[in-house]
């Protein structure tokens, strides 16, 4: 049975960041416009917020999905603003600037200080040379400023233009610091092989610094000398989840949670969205659920979206927290935390030290950490059970951190499609992807599967979409 269609409705699939955004933006503009639009949002889950999640227990604040955002977009901090949370915003404690990198049979700080990055021995004095040379690497020319053509087919756009982020680093730093340095950190940010992803896709800022100032040291001078600070990372008091339960609770949006899609038909000028509920028609639709759940409901819509969408990969991940009696960590350098080289015989990606991180995160006398494993670089230790990840963590904690007590808390959280991976040619794929959904009026695809998989990224694509399909359905 179906449900009737109210004057102007839309279906948002997924009540994570990226589809209560829409919603959000979505009952604003309408408001804006005077129009009535009745909004809903059908989430799989039993609760909002998806991998945003903050679990509590045993006094400890665990954020089993991300641990803060970036405070890069403008649209979030609107969002948070309207979600009443400006205050709850929080920011990392100064000792989380430290963060270190484990290579070498140890932990070596990877400091912004030039003497201090010498003698940490990240890099030998090869790739110290090669390093510095870096601002005179001419920058690289794109097919568009070999053949003096600007059109959209020749913007360096070609799959052949599209360099992975390992070969980036290479060319640009030298092949020791993108071994030692940029792979490492990408664990940490898309728990993936810098070889095995688009540069332009995943950083594309380092890109636009190359292009902009023809080389990465260059353009970081630059941004020092007109006082930009880099963006923070930030999270709120009570977690990274209190985003999506005040967006529900202030802004009134209307959640049925326990409601899995399965399918979404066009049907006239609208839809009809089929879930374990019955039946609902739209006028707009916006897709917020994860890879591979988008991919299966953009079939209903196009086929060839579809097919590009399921290329995505997003492998598995375990998130470990282990709390420590802080007498067993009182050697633990405070800091953000550590990432591990590849090739050390440890199978962590990294760990957080969420204490010293965010200090309110765990009780008094207490260290809380929260190590990382599987990902596109070894999605097989996220299968691990319980009780061997533990183990994993506790050895690998002692051999990397120095850390060999027993941990009096642990906990441990999967997510078996966790982090999009932006292949080389990702920017290809992305434009089929809008050109195959682009015709399809009302029908928007919102998420981390194109452009961008942080937080604040999926909030800002989100927000996009909701206003778009408002003022589509206002007008109509
Ligand atoms: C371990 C880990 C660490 C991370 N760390 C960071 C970090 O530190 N900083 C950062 O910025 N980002 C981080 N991220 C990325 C961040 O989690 C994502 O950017 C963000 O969750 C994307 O939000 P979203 O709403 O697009 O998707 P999701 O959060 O995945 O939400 C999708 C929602 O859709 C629902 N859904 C799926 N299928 C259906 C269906 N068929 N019907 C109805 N509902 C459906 C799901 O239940 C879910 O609620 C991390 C991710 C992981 C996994």
């Amino acid at each position: 049975m179906s449900e009737p269609p109210a004057a102007g409705r839309l279906v948002v699939v997924g009540g994570g960041p990226s589809g209560l955004a829409a919603a959000w933006k979505a009952s604003a503009e309408a408001d804006r416009a005077g129009a009535s639009l009745e909004i809903v949002v059908l989430e799989a889950d039993d609760q909002v917020g998806g991998k945003a999640r903050t679990e509590q227990a045993g006094g400890y604040l665990m954020e089993t999905g991300p641990q803060g955002f970036l405070d890069d977009q403008p649209v979030l901090r609107e969002m948070i603003a309207a979600c009443g949370l400006k205050d709850e915003v929080l920011a990392p404690e100064p000792a989380a600037n430290r963060r270190y990198i484990f290579r070498g049979g140890r932990l070596r700080e990877l400091s912004r200080n030039p003497a201090a990055f010498v003698r940490s021995g990240l890099l030998g004095p090869l790739g110290l040379a090669r390093l510095a040379m870096e601002p005179l690497v001419p920058a690289r020319r794109t097919r568009a400023d070999r053949t003096g053509r600007t059109d959209s087919m020749s913007s360096g756009s070609a799959a052949d233009e599209d360099e992975s982020l390992f070969d980036f680093a290479a060319r640009r730093m030298g092949r020791q610091a993108a071994r030692r340095l940029i792979s490492p950190v990408v664990l940490g940010i898309f728990a993936g092989e810098a070889r095995k992803l688009s540069a332009a896709a995943a950083f594309p800022r380092l890109v636009a610094m190359e292009e902009a100032y023809g080389s990465l040291f260059k353009a970081m001078r630059a941004g020092r000398k007109r006082g930009a600070p880099p963006p923070g990372h930030r999270t709120f008091l009570q977690g990274i989840q209190s985003l999506s339960r005040a967006a529900v609770a202030q802004t009134g949006i209307e959640v049925r949670c326990n409601r899995r899609v399965t399918a979404i038909e066009r049907r006239g000028r609208g839809f009809t969205v089929t879930s374990s509920d019955r039946d609902l028609t739209a006028d707009a639709v916006v897709v917020a659920a994860d890879l591979p759940a988008a991919a299966d409901l953009v079939k209903g819509v196009s086929a060839a979206a579809a097919d590009e969408l399921r290329q995505i990969e997003s492998p598995p991940m375990a998130v470990v927290h282990t709390a420590f009696d802080s007498e067993a960590t009182a050697h633990v350098e405070p800091a953000y935390g550590f990432l591990v080289a590849r090739g050390e015989g440890i199978r962590m990606l990294g760990c957080q030290y969420e204490t010293a991180t965010f200090r309110e995160r765990s009780p008094d006398g207490t260290f809380l950490t929260r190590s990382m494993f599987g990902g596109g670089v070894d999605p097989e230790a996220a299968g691990l059970d319980d009780d061997e990840l533990i183990d994993l963590t506790r050895r690998e904690l002692r051999r990397t951190a120095g850390i060999d007590a027993a941990p009096i808390y642990t906990s441990v959280a999967r997510w078996p499609h966790a982090i999009p991976q932006y292949a080389p040619g990702h920017p290809q794929r992305v434009a089929r992807i809008e050109a195959a959904l682009e015709p399809i009026e009302g029908f928007h695809l919102a998420g981390n599967a194109l452009h961008g998989i942080g937080l604040s990224r999926a909030i800002a694509v989100g927000a996009g979409c909701g206003e778009r399909a408002a003022r589509r359905v206002s007008t109509e």
